[in-house]
């Protein structure tokens, strides 16, 4: 395990950060530079399939580094049948944790929404198929998701609902369904009241902390390119918003990590 480094830093995950999306040299030194501030586990989600064998041999070469393969919704239009058996074969490997990221986006409708409710549906199956928790994407489409997860198919479905923003009303019934909800630095953003004050109403053992590298950098970095090391201020600002001490919030999500992606335990 990774030594955190002087300041008191904590032991804290970053559920999730695309490290595929930057070069291979700048992998290596956002992994080095998150580990010597105390980051001691970071979880890759897909974007698409064909990034899966890139992201397994990043995962295969170290220790503290997982992911979840899946097609991202402004993907969705590329889902086919020979995707779905793909997936289904890739999730053998003892580093792919969870099925994602999959979802729906219906702010950018990169895909049209047909392609992203099949995608997302079909991944849900697959993820049920091999009893693996999926990495939920959601953007303008809360009422189609409430609608998808009350189907009686997906009665059991565990996952986490990533960089959460969605409001007090939907994070109750995930919670209630057993879902985890993901902060990314989005919380810290000073006009985020409302992804803030959900998280006093939610168990903390549903929270975890995220980056979303290379977006969504958080204060006081905010529009720079993101990186996993910068889940410490979003952890500190979640912790903060529970009244909690930071060490106490970083024991908490780790754990919370752990429970839900037991893959990586
Ligand atoms: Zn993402």
């Amino acid at each position: 395990m990774t030594s955190p480094a002087s300041g008191g830093a904590g032991r804290v995950i970053d559920s999730h950060c695309h490290l595929q999306s930057l070069t291979v040299s700048q992998r290596q030194a956002a992994l080095e530079e998150a580990r010597s501030r105390g980051v001691t586990g970071f979880l890759i989600p897909a974007l698409r399939l064909e990034e899966a064998e890139e992201i397994l041999d990043l995962c295969h070469h170290q220790t503290d580094v997982w992911c979840a393969l899946g097609v991202h919704p402004h993907e969705a239009s590329s889902w086919s049948g020979g995707h779905r058996s793909r997936l289904s074969e890739l999730l053998a490997d003892p580093k792919v944790v969870a099925v994602g990221e999959c979802g729906l986006d219906f702010h950018y409708n990169l895909s049209d929404r047909q392609s992203q409710m099949l995608a997302l549906r079909e991944q849900w199956e697959v993820a049920l198929e091999h009893g693996l928790p999926v990495v939920v994407h959601n953007r303008e489409s809360n009422e189609e998701m409430w609608e998808l997860l009350q189907e009686p198919g997906f009665d059991g479905l565990e996952g986490d609902f990533h960089s959460f923003a969605a409001g007090l009303e939907l994070a109750t019934y995930l919670i209630g369904r057993g879902f985890y909800l993901g902060f990314s630095g989005m919380v810290t953003f000073e006009r985020a009241q409302n992804v803030r004050e959900v998280l006093p109403h939610i168990p903390r053992d549903r929270i975890l902390v995220e980056t979303d590298t290379p977006y969504l950098a958080p204060v006081p970095y905010r529009g720079k390119p993101n990186r996993p090391a910068y889940v410490i201020e979003v952890a500190r600002c979640v912790a903060g918003e529970l009244e909690l001490g930071y060490e106490d919030f970083c024991q908490v999500s780790t754990r919370n990590f752990y429970r839900l992606f037991p893959k990586a335990a």
